[in-house]
């Protein structure tokens, strides 16, 4: 696998928002085409919709089908869904959005051990905050695989009938060891020429608990030397006596995934199946399946077509949901919605907009073949979406003291302030025709706080912020003159010392009668307000951290969070949880939506830095 050249960003007009951005630029990929060549060729137009899933003979008494074409989603409920599967999302609803259709979110809950409704209520939340839902012509379509098992045992039965499926009675070892491999073709079971009649009552047996977990297994009969392992009689169903989450004890066998999910599809008429690219070798399977029940008259034709796509492979980001969930309950993070997780809740968290991961999955596109994608792409596509809705305000991050030494002398008293006027978006952000947001209004005073990386009493060649004799502007309010500082006995800067120089406040006439070298951010004493800020990096240092084998938690960066206490100007004091702003000069930041109570003491995430410098 190699590095990812991302596609170019598409250049934007300024004030065009991110999702706008996305639509005007829908690149053509080989998904599209399939689809227009089969909207051009009318594949799907006799397919009927009886409202409901169900098998042929259901939607043949149903309407022609509304949707041109119908997708779907269909997460296994055993985690939290991460930046991948809004990949999957993205495409999946987009498509059916696109091309007049309908996408399906159906909850692939077949396996009865892993499943909760934590996840059930988790996924589908995401997928709205995603921007996306399932209703469509009046209809929901929201459904759950489990309700398709009487469905899957009846076809199951069928295939035995019809002598296309046989129950083995193998150990799991047995069967492991005589389906030979790539080079060697598999031995027949002893089992495989058994009787229909024989097979059924078995396969009955099987369903009326008479048999061990694990004793025998339901497998289609295909092709022992296919060169396609995955042909090789594959098991369609086990016995496992487990409670399920929506079915109880009604069944002690359960429908391996392999014969579940073209089922699933067919049942609900899916056109096109769009999955990651490791099912590419299942594909003969789910053809197979297909045209056997539809032979059988259990399933409508045309039948849904499976195609297969890249995952997403994000630098410095694992997506495996074990892995996940390993550094929640090993306490690595604080929560699946910790803000440097990459689920979809906790990019929630940490300021991602759901426009952001559109234009995200937009921009990388769909491929055929495995690559990995840049997590600067993603940061850059949340930079592109709030550059122009994220309201400027400053923070001082690191703070010391400045003081204006002459400002009695200049205002009259020491506790003279005033109001300084800022815009809360720049022009280049304000589309033609929309109203600018209200400015920002802060007061200046005579001590502020400034970051202590503006001053140096002996400046580095080319600084140009505070040093003696410098004179610099305090953005949006005064141009002022250095004159030194005062230390404590250890050397640190207790606080720095300036003289304003009055008629200088910036939007008046004299604002530029003195030249500045610099303008530096600052917040007043009077008027700045404490916060706390999260300043999150990446969550590994290693851009591959689980590739080859590696421990994943050996690569986790040890300084993806500090947490510093802030001041911050009185518009950022009174953000609501999840507002986003441009604190200027340091990036993206977020009301966190948890922790931050308005009218408290606010608490503030970092997205990402103001431009790509990660290892610069
Ligand atoms: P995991 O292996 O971590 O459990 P999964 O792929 O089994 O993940 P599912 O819940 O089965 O998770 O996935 C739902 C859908 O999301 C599937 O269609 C799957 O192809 C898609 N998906 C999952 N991970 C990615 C990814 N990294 N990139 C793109 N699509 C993905
Ligand atoms: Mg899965």
């Amino acid at each position: 696998m190699s590095q990812n050249t991302t596609p170019k960003a598409p250049k934007n007009n300024p004030a065009t928002p991110a999702s706008e951005a996305a639509g005007e630029h829908k690149v053509s990929n080989f998904l599209r085409q399939i689809i227009e060549k089969d909207l051009e060729q009318g594949t799907y137009a006799s397919r009927r919709w009886a409202g409901t899933p169900g098998d042929a003979a259901h939607h043949a008494a149903g309407q022609p089908d509304p949707a041109k074409i119908r997708t779907r989603f269909p997460p296994e409920p055993n985690g939290y869904l991460h930046v991948g599967h809004a990949k999957s999302i993205c495409l999946n609803f987009g498509l059916a959005r696109d091309y007049g259709g309908v996408c399906h979110m159906r909850f692939d809950d077949t396996n009865p051990e892993k499943e909760d409704t934590e996840y059930v209520n988790s996924i589908l939340d995401a997928v709205q905050w995603l921007g996306f839902g399932w209703e469509a012509n009046g209809q929901s379509h929201l459904f759950q695989a489990s309700d398709y098992f009487g469905f899957m045992y009846r076809a199951a039965e069928h295939l035995v009938q019809a002598g296309h499926a046989y129950v083995d009675e193998q150990t799991a070892e047995q069967m492991r060891a005589a389906r030979g491999d790539f080079g060697k073709p598999g031995v027949d079971s002893p089992y495989r020429s058994r009787s229909a009649e024989e097979n059924l009552a078995r396969f009955r047996e099987m369903r009326d608990g008479k048999h061990e977990d694990g004793s025998m297994v339901l497998r289609a009969k295909i092709d022992m030397a296919s060169p396609n392992i995955n042909l090789r009689d594959p098991a369609i169903y086990r016995i496992r006596r487990a409670t399920h989450h929506n079915t109880g004890d009604t069944w002690c066998i359960y429908p391996m995934y392999t014969f579940a999910h073209p089922i699933e599809d067919a049942l609900e008429q899916i056109t096109h199946s769009i999955c990651t690219l490791e099912f590419e070798d299942q594909r003969p399977f789910y053809d197979w399946l297909m045209e056997r029940l539809t032979e059988g008259g259990l399933l409508a034709a045309p039948n849904p077509k499976q195609y297969e796509f890249a995952r997403l492979n994000l630098t410095y980001v694992i997506t495996s949901k074990r892995k996940l969930a390993q550094l929640v309950y090993d306490h690595k993070v604080s929560g699946w919605d910790d803000p440097r997780m990459p689920t979809i809740v906790g990019l929630r968290r940490r300021g991602y907009t759901p426009e952001s991961i559109q234009l995200f999955a937009e921009r990388i596109g769909v491929t055929k073949s495995d690559s990995w994608i840049d997590y600067s792409t993603l940061e850059g596509c949340l930079r592109e979406d709030l550059e122009n809705k994220a309201h400027r305000g400053m923070a001082v991050l690191d703070p010391v003291k400045l003081v204006l030494t002459n400002w009695a002398e200049a205002f009259g008293a020491d506790d003279y302030t005033e109001d300084c006027t800022q815009p809360a978006l720049p022009h280049s952000a304000i589309a033609e025709g929309q109203t600018p947001p209200p400015d920002r209004v802060f007061k200046i005073g005579k001590e502020v706080w400034i970051e202590r990386e503006d001053f140096e009493e002996a400046p580095p060649k080319g600084y140009k912020r505070l040093f003696p004799g410098n004179v610099v502007r305090l953005k949006g309010g005064y141009v002022i003159e250095c004159t030194g500082c005062a230390r404590d006995a250890t050397g640190t800067v207790l606080e720095v010392h300036a003289k304003v120089i009055p008629g200088t406040k910036s939007g008046t006439p004299g604002a530029d009668s003195v030249k500045a070298k610099a303008a530096i951010t600052w917040v007043s004493v009077a008027s700045g307000v404490s916060a706390e800020v999260r300043l999150y990096d990446r969550l590994f240092s290693d851009p591959n951290p689980d590739a080859g084998g590696k421990d994943f938690i050996e690569a986790l960066n040890p300084n993806s969070l500090k947490v510093v206490t802030a001041y911050v100007e009185p518009s950022l004091a009174a953000a609501k949880p999840d507002e986003k702003f441009q604190f200027e000069r340091f990036g993206y930041f977020v009301a966190d939506r948890v922790d931050h109570v308005a009218g408290g003491m606010p608490v503030f995430n970092r997205v990402t830095g103001l431009k790509d410098s990660w290892g610069k």
